[in-house]
C-alpha cells in the first residue's frame, strides 16, 4: 500500500546553528564524488572547473519557492531534493544534451533541523547518482520563512546535435513523448488527500489506486533516455521543449519561435488508463487536464516527415499533430473533427493558487 506522509516526519532534530554554514555544507555535500572526465574541481574551492572538451556548454537554472512551488506538508524533502534536480535535467535533454553537472543553492529558516536537510540532499545524490551528473557547488543562506531551492544544470552537446525551439518548418509531425496530465492529477489527489487529513489526521488514505499519478507528481523522471535514441534512429528534432507548463503551451512555444502554426488532434493525445479513470473521478476534461496540467516533464518535439518511418511504432512516441503555415493559425481538432484555437493555459491558470508559477 502506498503509504504518503501529510508531514515530514523529523523524529530527531538538530539544530542548524549546532553546525554553523561551513559544517552544514560540509555535513552535506562531504560524500559527492565527481566524475574525473568532466569535472576537474567541484566542491570545496572557490569556483568548480569543468570540462566539456570539444562540446557546446549548455546552462539552465529553476527557483522552487516553499508555498509557490512545492508543499511540503505532502511532498517528501528526498522527493523534493529529486525534483528539483530533475526539472533542470529535463531542460538539458529538451536541447538534446547530456546535463554533465548541477549546483545546488537554498536558503532555509532555521525551523528545518539538520536531519531536513539530510533528507533533502538524500534525494539530489540519488538523483545525481542515477542521471550520472556530479554536484560541483552552490550556496547555503538562510531564510525568514520558507524554503527556497535553486539548482543550475549544465550539459554538453556538439553544435551540430543542439535542437532548439525554433526550428519546426511547415508540414514538420509534431511529437510527444511518454502520456501527459498524470502529474497534475496526482497533485489533485494529494490535495484532496491534505483536506482529509486536516480534518481527520487518523485517517491513513489508501492511494494505491492513485500509485502511478501520486508517482508523476512527487518523482517525476525527465526523459535521458530519449536523445540517445534519436542518435540511435538517426533522427535529429527540428525544434524541441520539455512539457513543464501543459501541452498547449509548449506547443505555443514551438508555433512562436518557429513561425509556423499547428493542427493538434485531440484524440491523438496519450492519456494513461489511470488518468482517464481518474478525470472521470475529479469530474475533469482529460483533454483539458494533458493541454493545461503542467509538470509531465516528457519531450515535445518537431521532425520532418520524411523520418517518419524512424520513430512509426516505437512506443515512446506518439504523432499528434503536424505544424502548419504561420497564418493558419494553432489549432486543436477535436474528436468531433471541429477545429478550435489553442490557448495557452499554463497550470497558473487552472490552480486556485493565482500566483502558482
Ligand atoms: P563562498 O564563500 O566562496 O561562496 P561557500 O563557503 O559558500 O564559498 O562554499 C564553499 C564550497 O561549498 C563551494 O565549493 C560551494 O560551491 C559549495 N557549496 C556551498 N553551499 C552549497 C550547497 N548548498 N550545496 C552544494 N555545494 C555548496
Ligand atoms: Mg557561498
Amino acid at each position: 500500500m502506498l503509504h504518503i506522509m501529510f508531514e515530514n516526519s523529523d523524529q530527531s532534530k538538530t539544530d542548524l546553528s549546532e553546525l554553523g554554514e561551513f559544517g552544514l555544507i560540509d555535513h552535506l555535500t562531504k560524500s559527492f564524488n565527481i566524475t574525473p572526465e568532466f569535472t576537474l574541481k567541484g566542491i570545496g574551492d572557490d569556483a568548480a572547473v569543468l570540462d566539456f572538451k570539444e562540446e557546446k556548454v549548455i546552462v539552465t537554472t529553476d527557483l522552487l519557492v516553499e508555498g509557490v512551488h512545492f508543499d511540503l506538508s505532502y511532498m517528501p524533502l528526498k522527493h523534493l531534493g529529486y525534483k528539483a534536480v530533475m526539472v533542470n535535467l529535463s531542460d538539458v535533454y529538451a536541447m538534446n544534451a547530456t546535463p554533465r553537472q548541477i549546483t545546488v543553492s537554498i536558503a532555509v529558516s532555521n525551523r528545518f533541523p539538520v536531519e531536513a536537510l539530510e533528507e533533502l540532499y538524500a534525494g539530489i545524490k540519488l538523483a545525481s547518482k542515477l542521471y550520472k551528473v556530479d554536484v560541483v557547488g552552490g550556496d547555503t543562506s538562510s531564510s525568514t520563512s520558507g524554503l527556497i531551492i535553486s539548482v543550475t544544470a549544465l550539459g554538453g552537446a556538439k553544435e551540430e546535435e543542439v535542437v532548439y525551439r525554433s526550428g519546426a518548418k511547415t508540414n514538420d509531425l509534431l511529437v510527444v513523448t511518454g502520456d501527459l496530465g498524470a502529474a497534475y492529477m496526482g497533485l489533485q489527489v494529494l490535495e484532496r488527500e491534505k483536506q482529509v487529513f486536516k480534518v481527520n489526521p487518523k485517517n491513513q488514505p489508501d492511494l494505491d489506486p492513485y500509485t502511478y499519478l501520486i508517482e508523476r507528481q512527487l518523482k517525476p523522471e525527465a526523459r535521458k533516455d530519449i536523445p540517445p535514441l534519436f542518435k540511435a534512429l538517426e533522427v535529429k528534432p527540428t525544434s524541441m521543449i520539455d512539457i513543464s507548463d501543459g501541452l498547449s503551451s509548449e506547443v505555443i512555444h514551438l508555433c512562436k519561435n518557429s513561425k509556423t502554426g499547428v493542427n493538434l488532434f485531440e484524440e491523438k493525445i496519450p492519456l494513461d488508463p489511470a488518468v482517464i479513470s481518474v478525470c472521470e473521478e475529479f469530474q475533469l476534461d482529460s483533454t483539458t487536464i494533458a493541454l493545461s496540467g503542467g509538470e509531465d516533464y516528457e519531450l515535445l518535439f518537431t521532425i520532418d516527415q520524411g523520418d517518419y518511418d524512424k520513430i512509426k511504432g516505437n512506443p515512446n512516441f506518439t504523432v499528434i499533430g503536424h505544424m502548419t503555415e504561420e497564418a493558419e493559425g494553432m489549432h486543436l481538432v477535436t474528436r468531433a473533427n471541429q477545429k478550435i484555437p489553442l490557448i495557452a493555459r499554463g497550470w497558473n491558470a487552472m490552480d486556485k493558487k493565482e500566483d502558482k508559477k
